[in-house]
C-alpha cells in the first residue's frame, strides 16, 4: 500500500490554532480488564502473570474525539462488541488462549463507538479521520464503524502488522485490513518547529500545527502520540498506551509488556516536552483518570 500524505493546506496558516480545534472529548467503548502486573509492571515473566495472575484492574477503552475545523478526528477507535458476541472472536490455539487470559472486556450494546459518539451529539458519518496510536485490537476493533474515514497509522506499525504472526501481539489483521478501509501510512518528517523539542521528527496532521503526531515507540513497534494545541486551553498530549497511568511516567514505572529501552527513551522525551510546556496535559488511552483530567482543562 502506498504512502500518502493526507490532504493538507499547502501553506501553513498562522500558529494561532484556537479556531482550528473547537473541542476535545473522550469516550470509552466499554470497559477492559488487565492484570495488575500488566498495568503496573512486574519482574515476573509475562506468561506467569497471564496465566496465574489473580488481580485484575478495570480500564477504560478511551477514544479521543477532536472537533477540528476540517472535520471530526478520532485518536484511536476502541474495541468493538464482537469480542462479547462472536464466539469465534479469538484465534484458535495457544494465541487465543493467551489473548483470552490477557484481556477481559465488558462492552454493552450502548457502549459501541457509534453509540458513544451519538451521546456526544456526533455520528460516525461525521468522522473524517482516525489516527491510531498503534494497532492493538482494543484500539482498532471499531474500524468497521468508520470505514468512510481516513485511517492514519505510522508506517512502522503498518509494516510490523504485515510481518509474521502479528496476532501473537494482539494485532488482528482481519479487523484492520477490512475491504474499503482507507488506510494511510505516514512517515515522520524532520520537525521544523523548535517548540516540539526534544522530538526531532513529527507529522503535522492538518498542516496547521494544531494536531502533531510524534513518534513514541516502546509499547508497540511504531507507536505514536498526538499533540493537540488549542487557543485558550492547555495543550494535550495523547499518548496511547505508552503508559496505563500518566503518573507512572515521572517515576519511570514501566508496564508489564513492551520494549523497556524504547519505553524509557519515549518517557524521557515526553517528560522533556512537558518541561518545556508546563501546562501540557498528558492523557493515556486506558487511564481511568483521563476523562476527569480532560474535563478540568
Ligand atoms: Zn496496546
Amino acid at each position: 500500500m502506498s504512502v500518502n500524505a493526507i490532504s493538507k493546506s499547502s501553506e501553513r496558516p498562522s500558529r494561532e490554532t484556537g479556531s482550528l480545534v473547537k473541542s476535545v472529548s473522550v469516550i470509552s467503548t466499554g470497559t477492559g480488564e488487565g492484570h495488575w502486573e500488566h498495568i503496573h509492571g512486574s519482574r515476573k515473566p509475562a506468561l506467569w502473570w497471564i496465566f496465574f495472575g489473580k488481580r485484575w484492574v478495570k480500564l477504560p477503552l478511551n477514544v479521543f474525539v477532536i472537533e477540528h475545523s476540517n472535520g471530526l478526528v478520532l485518536f484511536d477507535a476502541g474495541q468493538d462488541r464482537a469480542v462479547m458476541t462472536n464466539p469465534d472472536y479469538w484465534p484458535e490455539g495457544i494465541t487465543g488462549t493467551i489473548m483470552r487470559n490477557l484481556f477481559r472486556f465488558d462492552i454493552g450494546p450502548d457502549e459501541t463507538l457509534s453509540m458513544q459518539l451519538e451521546k456526544l451529539g456526533y455520528s460516525t458519518a461525521d468522522v473524517s479521520t482516525a489516527v491510531f496510536s498503534h494497532l492493538h485490537l482494543d484500539h482498532t476493533g471499531s474500524i468497521g464503524e468508520i470505514l468512510h474515514a481516513d485511517l492514519i497509522v505510522s508506517n512502522e506499525a503498518w509494516e510490523h502488522m504485515l510481518g509474521l504472526h502479528p496476532e501473537r501481539e494482539a494485532v488482528f489483521r482481519r479487523d484492520i485490513e477490512l475491504p474499503g478501509a482507507k488506510w494511510q501510512q505516514i512517515d515522520f518528517e524532520p520537525a521544523d518547529d523548535p517548540s516540539l523539542a526534544p522530538f526531532e521528527y513529527a507529522y503535522d496532521l492538518m498542516g496547521d500545527g494544531s494536531m502533531v503526531l510524534l513518534p513514541t515507540p516502546g509499547h508497540g513497534v511504531g507507536s505514536i502520540s498526538m499533540l493537540v494545541r488549542r487557543d485558550s486551553s492547555p495543550p494535550l498530549l495523547l499518548i496511547g498506551d505508552l503508559t496505563y497511568r500518566t503518573e507512572f511516567l515521572e517515576r519511570f514505572q514501566f508496564p508489564g509488556t513492551g520494549d523497556k529501552k524504547k519505553l524509557r527513551a519515549s518517557f524521557e522525551k515526553v517528560l522533556a516536552l512537558k518541561k518545556r510546556m508546563p501546562d501540557l496535559v498528558i492523557l493515556a488511552s486506558h487511564d481511568p483518570g483521563a476523562a476527569e483530567a480532560l474535563s478540568r482543562f
